[in-house]
């Protein structure tokens, strides 16, 4: 770890120490739940997993006086190594955070007036199962519909399948990295993954496009980065922002905007004319290798310049230095890649980039990931589907994975076609930020019977609900076991730390009591979750007893490489990398990816770009006290020399009005020299409009309420949303 990274880590520490002693102080007592807890100087340290993001590392709590203290990473966990990232230090504030929902409400008033009747369990669940009976009598259970984020929801997911819905999506598909997934699926016959099989700690030489490794804070990436850097890794970096990434970078390559694809393609014509591409790993994995090349070797690093602003020698200097290393060449496949709407052929460009390297299945590029094997829990047979999932109707959208998408389900809640959505169940996802064009979402929502919100706090979409089920943080709760795809096989636990301090449930509680008020309870046969967790183990040869103590049960290490003994498979129609896709090309796209040009800003605009920050998880972790601290509102990045031609300083505080008159929240402004002038950037997921969180009410400006267009990709749905432009308004 480098040591600014080192130093911020150490600084969030201490904050959190002293935040959480405070707020220990003025909380209610609470317990221990856990047993066999490691006890050391009274303390009681019980390993769990973290949730303030989806990335799921292992930690340990440390209890002391029946209080939560801290958390730090368990070093016995390979995602984490024993290192929490800044904003999983912060947990902590969860637990304390003052408000959190404390007991299950049903609406009062009309939709998103936000008043609310308190209730017991007892009567939510009476009033939820009622409207969901109505519904599958009158519509058919297909008419209740899920979106769900991280593991959280799968006790949820698996109500839903017993109740015969088809229809369950997370946004963090079409939303975020589903673009991803597919390019490389149409490549290698195989996705990425989350976490992603990126061989960062190996790699010699990485590429980032538009990737803010350091500012997204997947902790394994970032400790293997900053690995990666301290052994001499040569870095690459393209984007208009001169991210935390770029200050390590030996190239900083500072794009146009939109412009991505005309630089990947330039890159391979420079790697293809001088034949500097991985011949042997072509001839043997490779298909329709020579149509590609005949193909791209037609995008000059001349013409790319006029597309991108980057010059030709720069081009062909940087393709060089991929090649001098490869294999160990990674070019990255970020994550959030729903930029344009060329998205899917876009990350196709950087599987076949990594493909020229020969990166793919080998060190330092993309390692062969395995999961640690747990049966799943033997359930009896979910009811037969009468209905197909109506997220992507007449497969409209050919190569959408099995992910549903969440706008799909958006549209057809509007229009009823091709069949009524009356339901929605929303578990951990704050969808009024998540989806482009916040109207369509309001739209949909009011032509619901029913809409009920799992959440700990009351966020922007909870306003909205006719039911709101508070759940217990993570740091309270069970869920299900988590044997993530990685380098190694593993399977890790979540378990409680301490008890809830008010009304506040388990999910898989809320599932099974749910499930069998609706007549579902042959689907929850285990008497609590520690059953459940307990017969899944024992099918693996383990038992619950064993992983409570240290949260962890490894397999045994395999190989991750074609090098030492992986044997390659691609899950492709060719059985090969395909270069040339003919899958694509019977579809009606391009086989090869070819240029689009986007439209830019109209005079007098900027594009707006947005990103995450280091210690927040968007809107989900802002009422967290501790992080709160750390980071209360967001800015908006504008180069220096434009901020001062419209009379700006930073901290001055403007609005932003987007292309569509939607006016937003003040923000504070950051002049900086960071920053393209034909762009602006801010951090995602803040100026949330729920009045129950009054810590963190119109902190910032929304970028979701700016986005009000976006484009669909013709290839799998996903929503891109970089295709927005704002202009300053002066006047605050
Ligand atoms: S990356 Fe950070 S927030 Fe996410 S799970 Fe790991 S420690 Fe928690």
């Amino acid at each position: 770890m480098n040591s600014l990274s080192r130093r911020k880590f150490l600084k969030i520490s201490g904050a959190t120490i002293a935040t959480a002693a405070v707020l220990a102080s003025s909380a209610k007592s609470i317990v221990n739940a856990a047993e066999n807890v490691t006890k050391k100087n009274g303390l009681q340290i019980i390993p769990s997993y973290c949730d303030l993001c989806f990335w799921k590392c292992g930690l340990l709590a440390y209890v002391k006086d029946g209080k939560l203290w801290k958390v730090e990473g368990n070093p016995k966990d390979p995602l984490s190594n024993g290192r929490l990232c800044p904003r999983g230090t912060g947990g902590v504030g969860a637990h304390y955070d003052t408000e959190r929902l404390k007991s299950p409400l049903i609406r009062k008033n009309l939709r998103g007036e936000e008043k609310w009747v308190e209730v017991t369990w007892n009567e939510a669940f009476d009033y939820i199962a009622d409207k969901m009976n109505k519904m599958k009598a009158t519509y058919g259970p297909e008419a209740m519909a899920l979106f769900s984020h991280g593991i959280g929801g799968n006790f949820i997911k698996h109500l839903l399948r017993a109740f015969g819905s088809p229809n369950e999506t997370a946004p963090s598909f079409a939303q975020c990295r589903g673009p991803r997934e597919v390019g490389f699926e149409l490549t290698f016959g195989d996705v990425v993954g989350s976490p992603e099989r990126t061989d960062i700690e190996n790699a010699k030489c990485i590429v980032l496009i538009g990737s803010h490794l350091g500012e997204n804070m997947h902790n394994t990436q970032v400790q293997e980065f900053s690995h990666a850097v301290e052994k001499g890794a040569s870095i690459i970096v393209v984007d208009p922002r001169f991210s935390v990434a770029a200050s390590k970078a030996k190239y900083y390559l500072p794009i146009k905007p939109g412009t991505d694809m005309a630089l990947l393609l330039a890159w391979m014509s420079v790697i293809v004319n001088e034949k500097l591409y991985d011949a042997d790993y072509i001839s043997k994995y490779g298909n329709g290798f020579e149509q590609f090349a005949a193909e791209v070797s037609q995008y000059t690093p001349e013409w790319a310049y006029i597309e991108t602003g980057i010059d030709p020698e720069l081009i062909r200097e940087t393709a060089r230095e991929m090649v001098r290393y490869k294999p160990a060449t990674l070019i990255h496949p970020g994550r959030h890649a729903t930029w344009y709407g060329d998205d899917a052929q876009r990350s196709r460009a950087i599987a076949l980039l990594n493909a020229l390297m020969g990166s793919w299945g080998r060190k330092g590029g993309f390692y062969v990931p395995y999961s640690y094997s747990i049966p799943k829990y033997p359930y009896p047979s979910y009811p037969e589907l009468m209905k197909e999932p109506l997220d992507n109707p007449n497969g409209k959208y050919p190569f959408a994975t099995g992910e549903q998408i969440s706008t799909g389900i958006r549209e057809a809640t509007i229009t009823g076609q091709p069949y009524p959505i009356k339901g929605w169940f929303i578990y951990g996802t704050n969808l009024m930020q998540a989806l482009p064009n916040r109207d369509e979402t309001i739209k949909a929502l009011q032509n619901l019977d029913l809409m009920v919100v799992v959440d700990v706090i009351p966020s922007e979409i909870a306003g909205w609900a006719d039911v709101v089920l508070p759940e217990s943080v993570y740091l309270e709760r069970y869920d299900d076991l988590n044997a993530s795809p990685f380098r190694e096989g593993f399977v890790g636990i979540r378990q409680p730390a301490v008890e809830e301090p008010n009304d506040q449930k388990p999910n898989w509680w809320m599932a099974k009591k749910l499930g069998e008020k609706l007549g579902l309870g042959a689907y929850f046969p285990w008497k609590d979750i520690e059953e459940y967790l307990d017969i899944r183990l024992k099918l693996a040869g383990h038992s619950l007893t064993e992983i409570k103590k240290e949260g962890i049960i490894k397999g045994p290490k395999k190989p991750i490489y074609y090098d030492n003994g992986v044997e390659p498979e691609f899950l492709t129609p060719s059985g090969k990398i395909e270069f040339y896709s003919t899958q694509l090309a019977k579809a009606g796209f391009d086989p090869v990816p070819r240029y689009t040009k986007h439209p830019e800003p109209p005079v007098g605009y900027f594009r707006l770009l947005y990103g995450r920050a280091p210690v927040h998880t968007f809107s989900k972790t802002q009422s967290n006290p501790i992080l709160a601290d750390l980071m209360s509102e967001n800015e908006i990045w504008v180069n220096a020399d434009l901020a001062e031609k419209y009379g700006m300083k930073t901290g001055d505080r403007i609005k932003l009005k987007n292309q569509d008159g939607v006016i937003s929240d003040p923000i504070k402004v950051r002049a900086t020299e960071r920053i393209r002038q034909d762009c602006v950037y801010m951090v995602h997921g803040f100026g949330q409009k729920s009045r129950q969180l009054r810590s963190t009410y119109k902190k910032g400006a929304s970028d979701a309420e700016l986005v009000t267009k976006y484009n669909t990709d013709p290839l799998m749905g996903g929503t891109a949303m970089n295709v927005n432009f704002v202009t300053f308004e002066m006047e605050v």
